[in-house]
């Protein structure tokens, strides 16, 4: 298996669309999406390259949300697309979603385990099974890495994140809305119980908001994470019963049912208790997040207005910073 790999020829130009699902059924709006050279292919299921064109539309959305952030007087961050694995240890992820996350993983020998190496890979052996876990996990989400960075004791109104980062989540799909690395942006609170809700609430209407006056169709719907084993349905359904997920859902043309693109979470003290934070009057801090998923948005709106953004309706254009370009 891994001797097709390390033995292909030709590099990455011999790739093409059909090498990327032959028989897996890349949906057909994934197919007209690298047709069109909105995506570029990789030979994995869900992992893409993004045109100018998709990106110009990606960094419109990010300026939208900026837009928010910055009325909130939140502070920007852009995070690096890993993680350290002891703040990884930390969210509780490992517990509530294994089957999703990655791992990093270096060469850590010396000249005899370099040629050891290079025999395994040469053999078409299992070469990575001679690395060694690196200090970093891939990111699964955006303000994973923002927790940290609260310990202590927070000012008395809290701190608010404008946070973006590249993600990373196991779950090869056929489906153009569901990528393996894909980006998140996230406005995020760490407060008190009540301004931590007060953030949700807010955040939920304000983002539905942002996204109808793309033209989206929107509706907010309670969710649950898709949480692992049978523990974990026991906590979806907690999670649904209190109601601490909102998913912005729109339908996508090409696509069945409808797709979440953005969601308002409230984790209560989920992450307040691991990362010891507390606000300014000693209670154990809560935290609450606003999630944009920026490339399901792109995919939404390609899908909803057409593959040229140039020909997208003025208001569309006026919002992601676009209306100019065509002088
Ligand atoms: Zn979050």
């Amino acid at each position: 298996m891994v001797q097709t790999h390390t033995h292909r020829s030709g590099g990455a130009a011999d790739i093409s669309a059909a090498d990327i699902s032959p028989s897996d059924g890349a949906s057909s709006l994934v197919r007209r999406m690298l047709d069109a050279g909105l995506l570029a292919p990789t030979g994995v299921l869900g992992l893409y390259g993004r045109s100018g064109a998709y990106q110009d539309v990606a960094d419109g959305i990010g300026m939208m949300v900026r837009r928010w952030g910055a009325s909130l007087g939140a502070r920007r961050l852009h995070l690096p697309p890993v993680l350290a694995r002891a703040t990884f240890a930390h969210t509780n992820y490992l517990e509530s979603f294994p089957d999703l996350m990655g791992s990093v993983h270096v060469f850590t020998g010396g000249d005899a385990e370099h040629k050891q190496l290079l025999r395994r890979v040469e053999s078409g052996g299992d070469w990575p099974a001679l690395l060694e876990p690196a200090e970093v996990v891939l990111a699964s989400a955006a303000c994973h890495g923002v927790y940290p960075l609260c310990t202590g004791t927070l000012p008395e109104e809290g701190l608010t994140f404008d946070v973006q980062s590249s993600c990373f989540r196991h779950e090869p799909s056929a489906q153009a809305a569901r990528m393996q690395s894909f980006v998140m942006h996230e406005i995020v609170h760490v407060g008190t119980a009540q301004s931590a809700w007060d953030h949700r609430e807010e955040g939920l209407a304000r983002g539905i908001r942002m996204l109808e006056a793309l033209g989206l169709s929107m509706q907010a719907v309670p969710a649950s994470d898709p949480f692992f084993g049978r523990v974990g349905s026991v906590l979806a359904a907690g999670q649904l019963e209190e109601q601490l997920k909102i998913e912005g859902v729109t339908p996508i043309p090409g696509t069945d049912g409808v797709t979440a693109i953005m969601s308002a979470n409230c984790h209560r003290d989920h992450f307040g208790v691991p990362f010891s934070i507390r606000t300014a009057g000693g209670d154990v801090a809560h935290s609450a997040c606003v999630a944009f998923g920026v490339d399901r948005i792109v995919v939404a709106l390609l899908a909803v207005h057409g593959f040229e953004p140039e020909r997208w309706p003025f208001y569309v254009r006026a919002q992601l910073g676009l209306a100019g370009t065509e002088g």
